[in-house]
């Protein structure tokens, strides 16, 4: 059930969470908090159903150490899959800060999507040819630590020969077939899986149409989220509820994915030529860092429908300052404190250039959650960027994003 994972390699940044493992290759490792979920799900059926099942004779903590080097080893099995999508696609210079596993397996995150068809291929394709040479690795280990009679006893009395297994070749037995299913689960023709976009990089080679070809594999990818969640749905009707309720969230998922990769690969054709320059508001207010606190609540944030402030002293930009900001501070402390000590400093700012294009500025603020960000030249604020701005500039514009 665990190995079904499906991999997304998005075009969007998600706001980084968790933990940061490392860094390798120049790419940061990160790991998503829900997948002490799935870690503890494998480590626990390992250890209590599989190995047990096969070592009946193992003690309790040779099962459980067994279990838990496994696991470790599928996620790096994961990472590996992860890293060879991001190596090729930095050699075909798409930038990828962070690798991320999360609950559905992983995400390498690409600043850019695929230039040309060929390079799409190559980034997609690559993943679970990673997966299947390891499975075959592993299954070449498993066959030379394995004594030379294993196949003939497997096939007169599998229980035995697989109970006479030590716990390098159980951990290859079962992590080999493993990383076949996750090779072959990955390549569904359905975007945004890795088979999907193999299916569009082929399509749009075949047309030349992006667009078209995006269309298509996102619709396949949607079909098969259907049939996973249709699955999923008898497997719940014959009582497997754990993997019911598994396939149809994968399905949701997939289907959720599909849509939201095409619907973006569409904005961003919307906003090509346009940048933040021709989406900012310039009409905006700006406080000085020593203006009292609470004069500013009064007689300023009261009476203004701007959320975020820019702090300006003598024409720098020195930090922002927003109602939660003020929130934090004591209403009976305000009469004696000044801008500055609420406000958050410039280094803890995101801010973006006017020459920002249009595409990224929407990755950007995606990033934030109703924030605008400053959009700031040689250190002064020339315009507030909404996330909103970017659809109210589409409909002013005719543009109109539908599917
Ligand atoms: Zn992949």
């Amino acid at each position: 059930m665990t190995d079904s994972n499906p991999d997304l390699h998005t075009a969007t940044a998600r706001t980084p969470k968790g933990l940061t493992l490392g860094t390798l290759f120049g790419i940061e490792v990160r790991l998503d908090p829900s997948i002490i979920v799935i870690f503890l799900l494998i480590v626990v059926s390992l250890a209590e159903s599989v190995f047990p099942k096969w070592h009946p004779d193992w003690a309790w903590w040779l099962t459980w150490s067994t279990a838990l080097v496994a696991a470790v080893l599928f996620f790096t099995s994961l990472l590996a899959h992860e890293f060879a999508h991001s190596l090729v696609a930095r050699t075909q210079g798409i930038v990828v800060p962070r690798i991320t596993l999360f609950v559905f397996g992983g995400m390498a995150e690409l600043t850019a999507e695929p230039k040309s068809p060929r390079s799409e291929l190559l980034i997609a394709i690559v993943g679970p040819l990673m997966s299947l040479l390891i499975g075959v690795s592993l299954a070449v280990i498993a066959a030379l630590i394995t004594p030379a009679d294993f196949v003939d006893q497997l096939m007169a009395d599998s229980e035995a020969a697989i109970a006479r297994l030590g716990p390098v070749a159980t951990i290859c037995v079962w992590l080999a077939p493993v990383n076949v299913v996750l090779a072959v689960f990955n390549l569904i023709p359905g975007f945004p899986l890795d088979g999907g976009r193999v299916l569009r990089a082929m399509l749009w080679w075949f047309t030349g149409d992006q667009l078209r070809a995006t269309k298509l594999a996102a619709r396949s990818g949607r079909g098969f989220s259907w049939l996973l969640i249709a699955y999923g749905v008898t497997n719940l009707l014959w009582g497997r509820a754990i993997e019911g309720v598994w396939f149809m969230v994968i399905g949701w998922f997939l289907g959720n994915a599909a849509e939201a990769g095409y619907q973006r690969l569409l904005l961003g054709r919307a906003l090509h030529g346009l940048v933040v320059g021709d989406l900012m508001r310039t009409r905006f207010e700006v406080i000085d860092p020593d203006f009292g606190l609470a004069d500013f609540v009064d007689t300023r944030l009261l009476r203004s429908a701007q959320g975020l402030w820019p702090v300006v002293a003598d024409g720098r930009f020195v930090g922002v300052i927003s109602q939660p900001d003020v929130a934090k501070s004591v209403e009976a402390d305000r009469g004696r404190l000044c801008v500055r000590d609420a406000m958050r400093p410039l280094a803890s700012v995101l801010t973006v250039s006017p020459q920002l294009s249009g595409p990224d500025a929407l990755e950007r603020v995606a990033q934030m959650s109703d924030e605008p960000l400053p959009v700031v030249v040689n250190g002064q604020v020339v315009g507030l960027l909404h996330g909103a701005d970017i659809f109210r500039w589409l409909a002013l514009h005719q543009l109109r994003v539908s599917s």
